[in-house]
This record gives structure tokens, C-alpha cells and sequence, in this order.
């Protein structure tokens, strides 16, 4: 699991662990307490997002595999693929 930390919005201190996360579909929020002033807030993000970004990075690191490889999430073929 990686460590999502923040920024305080509120005194801008740096490096704030999260104190609860919650997944919902497709979104994941996590909580946050500032244990310099006590200011809370949270921040949602979109799994989904993510995951198109490593798909894409992943094309372009490894392009050649990628042509040559199916594809494990629909098992359709890329060369054939639309
Ligand atoms: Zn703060």
C-alpha cells in the first residue's frame, strides 16, 4: 500500500499520513488530521485514473510486448482490436 501523504491547506505543513481511507467504486477518499493545528480535510481520487496512466506508461515502456501480448482484462488481441 502506498502512502498518500498531504499538505496541511491550512499551515501548509507537508508529509500528513492520512487517518482514514475509504473506497467507493471507483473513487478512493482519504482522510486527513494536520497534527500541527488539527485542521482536517479530505481528498478523493479516481482508481480508474490512475490505472489508464499505468496502462499507457506501461505501452510505451514496453511497446514492443505490448503489441505481441494479449490483452488479460477484455482477452481480445490488440493487433485485432479496433
Ligand atoms: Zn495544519
Amino acid at each position: 500500500m502506498i502512502a498518500v501523504t498531504d499538505s496541511c491547506p491550512n499551515c501548509c505543513r507537508r508529509g500528513v499520513e492520512p487517518i482514514a481511507v475509504r473506497r467507493r467504486g471507483d473513487a478512493i477518499a482519504h482522510g486527513y488530521q494536520c497534527p500541527g493545528c488539527g485542521h482536517r480535510w479530505a481528498t478523493s481520487r479516481l482508481l480508474s485514473a490512475y490505472s489508464e496512466i499505468h496502462r499507457a506508461r506501461r505501452h510505451r515502456d514496453n511497446s514492443a510486448a505490448a503489441r505481441t501480448a494479449c490483452d488479460p482484462t477484455t482477452g481480445s488481441h490488440p493487433n485485432t482490436a479496433a
